[in-house]
């Protein structure tokens, strides 16, 4: 039985207070925030960087001579090395600052997908994608005549290795896997699919949005050739995220939007694409956003992975061993390396509502389907109720977590 340990509880304690949201009531009730796998929470740091930025150093960067312009832009340029080394890649003109996961994994879907497969290609995905590494990819085949393949699970939510292993072949182009389900928690074991990805020569894209918050992530050691998340559910500002590839992949890619700021030279005839990684950042970027980014990055890192990760497994196992031995809790997804993210369902009652009576007393989990809906057909569900974990949730909110359930058990039995 795992039960509250003073050291752990003293230590989020304090981490939390670096959180100023953590601390909103919601309808007179303290807010209990099981909803970091949509958004986590944003700590001091990231909103001082950021406002630092609109306080002193608010301008345009890259064409500019002038000293604020200069300020900005070294200010934006630091983050790139940070995210290199964030992500253990060794080269920051890797590093391709977008809008989040879903705009990476757009621009991956077009540059290795839509111009690049032919018909008789074929496209690897698992039935636990969010759409965002779904939906691209099905378009991209659709428009090139390729052919997307799913790769099932078991009913824990366990990814089919013996099934990736016949589907992924010589005609496989790209494997595009979540290296954390947002629907089910599952950790997938992305490194063995690599290999087996790679025996084929096929290219891997890693979607480590779920991932990134809770564990350290090294491209070296997934073997991936592209990955992405986004930074608001790092602990970091919305609107941006990063896309890491290997060089000889952005290279070979062409750009995905196309304007200032990414051209070598115009003319009415033609144009000249920048170097890396300018080549796919064209217009005026999320500047405030890519500072806050690396402001949340140095935040984790400063925290520890180590304390991150005592905390968060204690509570999270502390939250499945109390919401498991609920009765009339069914858990979707109960994968051994799940992580993060508890999806359930209550019979005879609809998830919206379930979601509606927790926020009356505070408590903030997410229903529907999480844009994973191939995930709710695999379990026959329309939705799900979500409770997701960060290293700031408490033993109590999981306390008051279980006493809304029951209560809301109660009502509806
Ligand atoms: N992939 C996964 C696994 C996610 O959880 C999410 C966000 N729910 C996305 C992709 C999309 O991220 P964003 O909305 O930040 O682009």
């Amino acid at each position: 039985m795992t039960s509250p340990n003073a050291e752990l509880t003293a230590w989020i304690a304090e981490v939390r207070k670096q959180f100023p949201a953590l601390d909103v009531q919601v309808n007179g009730k303290a807010l209990v925030y099981l909803d970091s796998a949509a958004s986590a929470q944003t700590p001091m740091p990231v909103i001082e960087a950021m406002d630092d930025y609109y306080r002193s150093k608010r301008s345009n960067i890259h064409r500019g001579v002038h000293f604020l312009s200069q300020e900005a832009s070294e200010a934006y340029e630091a983050v790139r090395p940070q995210a290199a080394s964030f992500l253990g890649a060794s080269d920051p003109d890797e590093i391709v600052f977008v809008r989040g996961t879903t705009e990476g994994l757009n621009l991956l879907a077009y540059g290795l997908g839509e111009r690049a497969l032919q018909p008789g290609d074929e496209v690897v995905v698992s039935e636990m994608e969010h759409h965002a590494n779904f939906v691209p990819w099905q378009r991209a085949c659709h428009l090139t005549g390729a052919t997307l393949r799913v790769i099932g699970m078991d009913d824990r939510g366990v990814l089919d290795l013996e099934r990736a292993a016949e589907v992924i072949g010589p005609r496989t182009k790209v494997v595009a896997l979540s290296h954390v389900s947002n629907a089910l928690g599952t950790v997938n074991p992305v490194a063995e699919v690599a290999r087996l990805a790679h025996e084929h020569g096929a290219v891997v894209v890693v979607d480590a949005a779920q991932s990134v918050p809770h564990m350290p992530v090294d491209v070296t050691e997934l073997g991936c050739d592209a990955l992405v998340f986004s930074g608001h559910k790092l602990f970091g500002p919305t609107g941006i995220g990063v896309l890491w590839a290997r060089r000889e992949l952005l290279e070979a890619m062409p750009p995905y939007q196309v304007g200032g700021g990414m051209i070598q030279e115009v003319t009415a005839e033609k144009t000249t694409w920048a170097d890396l990684p300018m080549k796919f950042e064209a217009g005026t970027p999320a500047i405030a956003e890519v500072i806050g980014l690396g402001a949340a990055m140095k935040f984790v890192l400063d925290l520890g992975w180590e304390n991150i990760q005592a905390a968060e497994h204690a509570v999270f196992a502390y939250a499945k061993e109390q919401l498991d031995a609920l009765p009339f809790v069914k858990a979707i997804g109960s994968a051994p390396s799940q992580i993060g993210v508890y999806s359930f369902e209550i019979e005879g009652v609809p998830a919206y509502d379930l979601g509606t009576m927790l926020d009356q007393r505070g408590v903030a989990v997410r229903t529907g389907h999480h844009c994973a809906q191939p995930t709710m057909r695999r379990f026959g569900v329309d939705a799900t109720t979500r409770a997701s974990f960060a290293f700031y949730n408490t033993f109590e909110e999981v306390d008051a977590l279980v006493a809304g359930l029951k209560r809301v058990h109660r009502l509806f039995g």
